[in-house]
């Protein structure tokens, strides 16, 4: 099932499923009890908006080798892991913002899951039973703002910096799929996500021994090999076969972090 998020033509948020058919109208809420409200609406009449509003986001550092022969033996005792802030989140076709001030900012096509219910100390045999679904994020990221000493939050949360979207999709496979980068229609990342050094069940176990995760909590699994810098004018489209593609275009505004 694929969930969605759209304005419709009076700039109403609303829920949906897209079908066949359409996108059908629901209302309630995704994690817990909704219903369908008997309306449906053309693609052509509606904006995509981000498909949830997450509760929080956090990300992987570093997470791809090119080949499986580079994966390591041993997994990192501790990964990488960072939080973005949650004003960070646009939706498909909204525009990525770059301020004046940052010199380089990447692009990372990643695929991120959706927590679905809450899950505390989760084994990894059990834990994709705490996954509502999937969909395709783009972990923007100035690196001329990671901190001296390791802190990358600041350099992953300037606003507009994670585009989400088009859909959330229930029913994916997610140890069998390929995330791709299209900058400017050149394609510069396609992954299966086998290549991940933390593999997607490992990852999310362990972050529950740590923290309790809660119904949307988006965590991005890390890029592929072969993410880029984007200028004013690029259109960068992020995508995941089963889930679509999250196309969005780079502008730079005249806005200065510097403190
Ligand atoms: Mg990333």
């Amino acid at each position: 099932m694929k969930f969605t998020r759209f304005k419709d033509s009076k700039n109403n948020v609303l829920l949906g499923v897209v079908t066949s058919d359409g996108i059908k109208e629901i209302k309630g809420d995704i994690f817990k009890e909704w219903e369908y409200t008997g309306k449906i609406f053309s693609e052509n009449e509606v904006i995509y908006v981000a498909p949830l509003e997450p509760n929080q986001v956090i990300g992987i550092g570093a997470n791809y080798v090119s080949k499986i022969e580079d994966l390591p033996e041993a997994l990192p005792e501790i990964p990488v892991f960072f939080f973005k802030s949650t004003s960070t989140v646009i939706g498909p076709e909204s525009t990525i913002k770059i301020p004046s001030d940052l010199e380089k900012v990447k692009f990372e096509s990643e695929l991120a899951i959706i927590i679905g219910k809450e899950a505390h100390h989760v084994p990894e045999s059990e834990i994709l039973d705490y996954v509502f679904g999937y969909t395709i994020g783009n972990d923007v990221t100035a690196p001329q703002y990671f901190h001296q000493d390791g802190h990358w939050t600041l350099g992953k949360s300037f606003d507009t910096f994670t585009p989400l979207g088009p859909v959330i999709e229930t029913e994916l496979d997610p140890l069998n799929v390929r995330v791709e980068a299209y900058h400017n229609g050149l394609k510069k990342q396609d992954s299966p996500t086998n290549l991940m050094i933390v593999p997607i069940k490992k990852m999310i176990s362990y972050l529950t021994n740590i923290m309790t995760l809660k119904p949307g909590d988006v965590i991005l699994t890390g890029s592929p090999v072969g993410a880029e810098f984007l200028k004013e004018g690029d259109i960068i489209e992020c995508k995941v076969e089963a889930i679509g593609t999250l196309s969005n275009h780079v502008e730079k505004v005249d806005k200065t972090a510097k403190v």
